[in-house]
């Protein structure tokens, strides 16, 4: 998944001046955009009033969607750097190509997990045959600095560890949660978990009270502290929880667990990238216009132009929005 939007703005993010060291409740309204020809997701991070949980700096949730007889999700190549991208789906497929030759069908239960590190392209793309149904969740993490100059790299791993302790039923897609830990590889301490809930069912989520959290609600309803929680929003947890309890309402729901370590680093985002200063920004934007980053083989079309840079230097300090 891509910011496709053609004049993006650069923002700054990390630091620890956003994270709240104590449990908070912040719920933050996601916003439609539209992907692509013809998805339109809920972009909740980064958001009005917050940018980054942990390391996670970028959550779009999309669907479900009636695509049959669509084109469904057709996202064409665009370029990354300094991120990972997990690839998560609750129903359908996509299909993923990259600039390394990978190709892979990514499933529900499975996770996608592209490292980025000094620069990779990638298309994400229903194909042909595709179910008739789409959903799913397309999440950022930010590469600490070492590890923002590494090889690129992709995994689709079609295994992850499943807890299944009495009421608490979750997938844990990176990270730990409950002694089960996701094979998915890291670049500093994180937690993204898929918690599915019957109707009416009650569960408590271990959490690590030095990670700052927030969660959303991907199916159904779900009383989280105290709020009933629906599709379309973020809520925003703070640090310093050691559980999480959790009530569905009058359906099965499905719920996305985010956290990690406050990331202290000050990054600069801008469009697909994040880099330490607004110079990487630019260099990685001429790289992709000279074409640097190489064919995503095997993808039918042109490639997502870069757009222009906003003017002046972008900083990872100042400007805040
Ligand atoms: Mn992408």
């Amino acid at each position: 998944m891509s910011n496709l939007d053609t004049k993006p703005r650069a923002s700054v993010a990390g630091g620890l001046r956003d994270v709240s060291p104590a449990p908070a409740h912040q719920l933050l309204p996601g916003r439609p955009v539209t992907l692509g020809e013809s998805t339109v997701v809920r972009r909740l991070l980064p958001t009005l009033g917050r940018r980054m949980v942990g390391a996670w700096c970028f959550i779009d949730h999309y669907g479900p969607d009636e695509i049959a007889g669509a084109p469904g999700m057709q996202v064409a190549p665009h370029p990354h750097i300094g991120l990972q991208t997990v690839s998560w789906l609750l129903a359908g497929e996509v299909l993923h190509r990259d600039s390394l030759g990978s190709v892979a069908t990514l499933r529900p239960g499975q996770l996608g997990l592209m490292t980025a590190g000094a620069g990779i392209a990638h298309s994400e793309q229903s194909a042909p045959d595709h179910s008739p149904l789409l959903h799913g969740a397309q999440l950022w993490v930010a590469l600490p600095a070492p590890s923002r100059e590494a090889d690129p790299r992709f995994a689709l791993h079609p295994e992850l560890p499943v807890i299944d302790d009495g009421p608490l039923h979750a997938t844990v897609v990176l990270g730990d949660l409950a002694g089960a830990r996701s094979p998915g590889t890291t670049h500093s301490p994180l937690i993204g978990a898929d918690v599915s809930l019957a109707a009416g069912a009650k569960a408590e989520v271990p959490l690590e009270p030095e990670f700052e959290h927030a969660t959303l609600v991907a199916t159904g309803t779900v009383e989280v502290d105290g709020d009933t929680l629906s599709p379309g929003a973020l809520l925003y947890l703070g640090c310093g929880r050691s559980r999480l309890a959790l009530h569905a309402g009058p359906s099965d729901a499905r719920l996305l667990l985010f956290g990690g370590e406050p990331f202290e680093e000050r990054i600069v985002m801008w469009w697909n990238f994040v880099a330490g200063s607004g110079e990487e920004i630019a260099a990685a934007r001429e790289r992709w216009a000279g074409g640097d980053f190489g064919p995503v083989a095997g993808y039918a079309g042109e490639s997502v132009p870069a757009p222009p840079l906003p003017p002046g230097t972008l900083k990872p300090r100042g400007r805040e929005r």
